[in-house]
C-alpha cells in the first residue's frame, strides 16, 4: 500500500532557488526511510512537501492515493516531529503531549489514556507534571514524539530530529525509535545527514545531494545490524 507517492517533483523558492529537481519517492506502508545528504540538498523542502506544508513548484504527490486536502476527512493522520522539540515552555510536558487531542477536539477518558501511552513509550510517565525546562535535551525530544505519537498517526515524519543532541543521548533515542517502529508498525520518514543513523535505522536509504535538490540513489538495507 503507498502512503505516499511523489513524482517528479520540483520546488522553487519565491528567491529563485531550486530546492528539489524530479524528485520521486513512494513512501510504503512500514517502511522507516532515511533521506540523507549533505546540508542545503533539498531533504527538509521534499519532507515538507511530504507533511503538506508548502506547494509543488511541478509534479505531484499524493497521500494514500489522494490529494492532501482529503487526507483529513479519509480519517488519515501525520505527525511531524522537528529538529529542535519546540514544547510549549509555559505548559507542563502532559499539556503539551496533549496539544494534538486538543485540536483534535477528543477529550475525557480516552485521549488521557493515549496521552499515558505515549509518555510511557517515550519512557516519560513519570514527567507529565514537568515543565520542559527541568527536563533534559533528551527528554524534551522524547515528549516531542510523544506529542507526535499521541494522535496514533499513520504517517511520521521526522526533521533531523536528533541533530541538536549530544552523541550518547543521540544513540540512544536512535534505539528507541527503532524498537517502537519494529514494535508498531508505524511509517516514518526521518531526515538526517548522518550515513551511520540513516543506516541504522532505516529500512531504505534515500541518498540526495550529488547534484542540488535530485534524489541521487535508493538503498535498501537488509537488516545490516543485528537489531532489537
Ligand atoms: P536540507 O534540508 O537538505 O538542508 P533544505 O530543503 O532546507 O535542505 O534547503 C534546500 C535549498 O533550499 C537550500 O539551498 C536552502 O537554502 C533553500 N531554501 C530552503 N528553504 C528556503 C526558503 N524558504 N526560501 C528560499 N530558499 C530556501
Ligand atoms: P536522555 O537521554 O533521556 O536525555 P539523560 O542522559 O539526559 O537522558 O538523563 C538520564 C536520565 O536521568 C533520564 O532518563 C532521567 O531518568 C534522568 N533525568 C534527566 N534529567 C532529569 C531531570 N531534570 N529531572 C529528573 N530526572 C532527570
Amino acid at each position: 500500500r503507498p502512503v505516499i507517492q511523489a513524482r517528479h517533483v520540483d520546488k522553487i523558492y519565491a528567491n529563485g532557488t531550486v530546492a528539489l529537481q524530479d524528485a520521486t519517492l513512494d513512501v510504503r506502508q512500514g517502511e522507516f526511510i532515511s533521506l540523507l545528504g549533505p546540508s542545503g540538498c533539498g531533504k527538509s523542502t521534499l519532507l515538507r512537501i511530504m507533511a503538506g506544508l508548502g506547494d509543488v513548484s511541478a509534479g505531484c504527490v499524493k497521500w494514500w492515493e489522494q490529494d492532501y486536502d482529503v487526507v483529513g476527512s479519509k480519517g488519515r493522520k501525520l505527525a511531524f516531529v522537528f529538529q529542535n522539540a519546540t514544547l510549549m515552555p509555559w505548559a507542563r510536558v502532559r499539556a503539551n503531549v496533549r496539544l494534538p487531542l486538543d485540536l483534535q477536539k477528543a477529550a475525557g477518558e480516552h485521549a488521557e489514556r493515549r496521552i499515558d501511552t505515549a509518555l510511557e513509550m517515550v519512557g516519560l510517565s513519570q514527567f507529565g507534571g514537568a515543565y520542559p525546562r527541568e527536563l533534559s535535551g533528551g527528554m524534551q525530544m522524547r515528549a516531542s514524539i510523544a506529542r507526535a505519537l499521541v494522535t496514533e498517526p499513520d504517517l511520521m515524519l521526522m526533521d533531523e530530529p536528533f541533530g541538536a543532541l549530544d552523541e550518547m543521548t543521540r544513540n540512544k533515542l536512535n534505539d528507541d525509535i527503532l524498537r517502537l517502529w519494529q514494535a508498531n508498525g508505524w511509517t516514518i520518514v526521518f531526515v538526517t545527514h548522518s550515513v551511520y543513523e540513516a543506516v541504522y535505522l532505516s529500512s531504505r536509504v534515500v541518498v540526495m545531494g550529488a547534484r542540488p535538490g535530485r534524489i541521487v540513489e535508493e538503498i535498501d538495507i537488509d537488516e545490516p545490524f543485528p537489531r532489537g
